[in-house]
């Protein structure tokens, strides 16, 4: 085993679901938004974490958050490359955000219309963008870290 309690998730879970049939329950969560903290937290399941996935219950509206494994095992969404890509740009703010990250801020509402969705997709693979593109990307980039990035845990 690896840390990754499924029990303990599903503890937590339930309660907050309207199915008590955690097959089901499952279903009720959709991804809202995702983080990288600096320091560790827990994920529910008592895995230590920094990718959090904070989800929201569709029929009840409740909110929590789990890790990044624990979403894609247990809750099964699957967050693909979506870290991956937000580090990348996290390090990088002229970096090209992958597509898993573009789904999501367009999902998350996070992009300002389809032009902006458009320019992402259509330069995702190019290693040679002009002046005004990099600026362009880095407005977007800095708008999708400032929407994803939430407080820290021990600021709330
Ligand atoms: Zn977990």
């Amino acid at each position: 085993m690896d840390g990754h309690n499924f029990e303990r998730l599903k503890a937590h879970i339930l309660p907050l679901s309207v199915s008590q049939v955690f097959d089901v329950a499952r279903t009720e969560w959709a991804l809202e938004a995702i983080e990288i903290s600096d320091e560790f937290d827990n994920c529910p399941c008592g895995q230590d974490i920094k990718e959090h996935c904070y989800i929201r219950n569709r029929l009840n509206g409740n909110a929590t958050y789990v890790g990044n494994v624990c979403i894609n095992r247990f809750i099964q969404i699957d967050t693909g490359n979506l870290f991956d890509g937000l580090k990348r740009i996290a390090a990088d703010i002229t970096a090209n955000a992958n597509h898993d990250l573009i789904e999501h801020a367009w999902r998350s509402g996070y992009l300002f219309g389809e032009n902006e969705y458009a320019f992402l997709k259509q330069t995702a693979l190019k290693r040679k963008l002009s002046e005004a593109q990099i600026a362009w990307k880095t407005k977007i980039n800095r708008r999708i870290l400032a929407q994803t990035k939430v407080r820290n845990r021990t600021q709330r």
